[in-house]
């Protein structure tokens, strides 16, 4: 699947879900992305490090899919910033690629 086709699928569920009416602002999709970021940190700590022995009281997720939210964030980010995702990346890509030679 494309990052362009990805694009399309989140804003079209948001839309099929009546999310965009709710919040609209760049500002709540960042927060949804931090928030995923710290599902995640949470997760590596509890399964990465010596900290997993001390008892959670709440799950962990799945780190897989922790991933997978923040990619689904940073796309909902992207929507709501009017940013084609796919072609920042690309052009992003050959920013890095002239710096490094
Ligand atoms: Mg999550």
């Amino acid at each position: 699947m494309e990052i362009s086709t990805a694009q399309k699928i989140v804003k079209e569920h948001l839309e099929k879900i009546g999310y965009t009416k709710i919040e609209t602002e760049p500002m709540h999709a960042f927060l949804h992305l931090i928030e995923e970021v710290g599902e995640t940190a949470r997760t590596l700590l509890y399964k990465e490090t010596p900290r997993g022995t001390i008892k959670n009281t709440t799950d962990p997720g799945n780190l897989k899919d922790e991933v997978a939210d923040i990619f689904w964030q940073t796309l909902k980010l992207a929507i709501y910033l009017d940013i084609n995702l796919e072609k920042a990346f690309i052009e992003k890509y050959e920013k890095n690629l002239k710096k490094s030679h």
